[in-house]
């Protein structure tokens, strides 16, 4: 039998030990934890780099990427050329219920078009939500932290690169819809103009 009061006493002395211990214990949700920024939170999709060539899906152990696609007909790129097809995506999904978050995809991707985000709020209630369509993938991918700094003199990386031909492809692209619709409304306000001529020089006949 023990001595009376050595329970409480032992207790006392674990209390004590761990009041002098640094905290550990993270006050999620009301602190957010700070995660390295390789956390395997969730994947984003940046699919311009996307070429449709199914390595992901074909890859994954979980079988839980789902890519649909069409065939488009791209006319040559110099005239004489020759016609190329190309994949255009339809549908893009991962399933985060079924994911085990092996990274198998990102490893494998050859176009660097699939990265990790931390990111790990999107519990659902409903778990057919928590198959992510490529729009919600895309949205993941503005949570991928930046990669390290390079080392000096090292070359750029080609996702850098891969991503500037995309923004400057688009930006293009939106230069010369907004100039085609400038040249269209002012066809149209001239020809506005010259009708009113048009009359009076009938009238003055
Ligand atoms: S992380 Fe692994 S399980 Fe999840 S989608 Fe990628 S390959 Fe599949
Ligand atoms: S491996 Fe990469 S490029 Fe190929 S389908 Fe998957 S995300 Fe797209």
């Amino acid at each position: 039998m023990g001595i009376p009061g050595s329970g409480l006493a032992k207790g006392l002395a674990v209390t004590l030990r761990t009041m002098t211990k640094r905290t550990v214990t993270e006050q999620y949700p009301d602190v957010q934890p700070e995660l390295p920024s390789r956390t395997r939170g969730v994947i984003g999709l940046f699919e311009e780099n996307c070429t449709v060539c199914m390595l992901c899906a074909r890859e994954c152990p979980d079988w839980c990427i789902y890519i649909d696609s069409h065939k488009e007909t791209v006319p040559p790129a110099a005239p004489g050329g020759r016609e190329r097809s190309r994949n255009v995506l339809d549908r893009f999904a991962i399933d985060f219920s079924l994911c085990m978050y092996c990274g198998i995809c990102i490893e494998v991707c050859p176009f660097d078009a699939l990265f990790w985000s931390p990111e790990f709020e999107y519990a659902e209630t409903d778990i057919h939500e928590l198959t992510h369509e490529r729009d919600k993938l895309r949205e993941w991918m503005w949570t991928v932290p930046e990669p390290p700094p390079l080392d000096p003199g090292a070359e750029q990386p080609k996702e850098i690169a891969a991503a500037q031909k995309a923004a400057d492809k688009l930006a293009a692209q939106q230069a010369k819809e907004a100039e085609e619709a400038a040249a269209a409304q002012q066809a149209e306000s001239g020809q506005a103009g010259e009708a009113p001529q048009a009359k009076d020089a009938g009238e003055e006949a």
